[in-house]
Protein backbone atom coordinates (compact mmCIF):
# COMPACT_ATOMS: atom_id res chain seq x y z
CA UNK A 1 0.00 0.00 0.00
CA UNK A 2 1.06 3.60 -0.62
CA UNK A 3 -0.32 5.52 2.36
CA UNK A 4 -1.68 9.41 1.92
CA UNK A 5 1.18 11.72 4.48
CA UNK A 6 -0.69 14.66 3.72
CA UNK A 7 -4.30 13.70 5.12
CA UNK A 8 -5.33 12.33 8.75
CA UNK A 9 -5.77 8.73 9.28
CA UNK A 10 -7.06 6.71 11.82
CA UNK A 11 -4.34 3.23 12.77
CA UNK A 12 -5.17 0.68 10.92
CA UNK A 13 -6.95 -1.83 13.52
CA UNK A 14 -4.87 -5.30 13.20
CA UNK A 15 -6.21 -8.93 14.19
CA UNK A 16 -4.47 -10.93 16.62
CA UNK A 17 -2.07 -13.95 15.50
CA UNK A 18 0.22 -14.41 12.83
CA UNK A 19 -0.19 -15.47 9.02
CA UNK A 20 -0.09 -19.13 8.90
CA UNK A 21 2.73 -20.72 6.45
CA UNK A 22 2.04 -20.69 2.99
CA UNK A 23 1.58 -24.46 2.63
CA UNK A 24 -0.82 -24.39 5.71
CA UNK A 25 -3.73 -21.40 5.01
CA UNK A 26 -6.96 -22.13 5.18
CA UNK A 27 -9.72 -23.38 3.34
CA UNK A 28 -12.50 -20.70 2.65
CA UNK A 29 -11.04 -17.11 4.03
CA UNK A 30 -7.63 -17.06 4.84
CA UNK A 31 -8.53 -14.61 7.38
CA UNK A 32 -10.95 -17.19 9.40
CA UNK A 33 -9.46 -18.78 11.86
CA UNK A 34 -8.01 -15.24 13.19
CA UNK A 35 -11.18 -12.76 12.25
CA UNK A 36 -13.48 -11.89 15.05
CA UNK A 37 -16.03 -11.15 12.57
CA UNK A 38 -16.31 -14.75 10.65
CA UNK A 39 -18.97 -16.72 10.36
CA UNK A 40 -20.08 -20.28 8.77
CA UNK A 41 -19.18 -19.08 5.33
CA UNK A 42 -16.10 -17.84 5.60
CA UNK A 43 -14.71 -21.35 7.10
CA UNK A 44 -15.97 -22.98 3.25
CA UNK A 45 -16.13 -19.90 -0.21
CA UNK A 46 -13.44 -17.60 -0.78
CA UNK A 47 -14.62 -13.87 -1.09
CA UNK A 48 -13.08 -12.64 -4.25
CA UNK A 49 -11.34 -9.60 -4.65
CA UNK A 50 -14.15 -6.68 -6.02
CA UNK A 51 -14.57 -3.32 -6.08
CA UNK A 52 -15.73 -1.73 -3.01
CA UNK A 53 -16.17 2.16 -2.69
CA UNK A 54 -12.74 3.73 -4.12
CA UNK A 55 -10.73 0.60 -3.42
CA UNK A 56 -10.89 -3.51 -3.22
CA UNK A 57 -11.42 -5.75 -0.97
CA UNK A 58 -12.34 -9.57 -0.16
CA UNK A 59 -14.51 -10.16 2.51
CA UNK A 60 -18.28 -11.28 2.51
CA UNK A 61 -19.34 -8.89 4.58
CA UNK A 62 -18.34 -5.87 2.32
CA UNK A 63 -21.34 -3.88 1.41
CA UNK A 64 -22.90 -4.70 -1.54
CA UNK A 65 -21.47 -3.53 -4.78
CA UNK A 66 -22.65 -4.01 -8.06
CA UNK A 67 -20.46 -6.64 -8.37
CA UNK A 68 -21.19 -8.68 -5.54
CA UNK A 69 -24.79 -7.89 -5.32
CA UNK A 70 -27.67 -6.84 -2.73
CA UNK A 71 -26.94 -10.24 -1.21
CA UNK A 72 -23.42 -10.59 -1.07
CA UNK A 73 -23.19 -13.08 -3.85
CA UNK A 74 -21.00 -12.67 -7.13
CA UNK A 75 -22.97 -13.66 -10.01
S1 LIG B 1 -14.66 -13.09 4.66
FE1 LIG B 1 -14.50 -11.24 5.94
S2 LIG B 1 -15.65 -11.77 7.79
FE2 LIG B 1 -15.17 -13.67 6.77
S3 LIG B 1 -13.25 -14.35 7.72
FE3 LIG B 1 -12.74 -13.22 5.85
S4 LIG B 1 -12.33 -11.15 6.56
FE4 LIG B 1 -13.49 -12.20 8.21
Amino acid sequence: SIPAIDRDRERLAQIDGAMPRLDAIAAGCPFHPRCPQAFDRCTTQRPELLAASATRAACWLVPASPERGAAGVVA
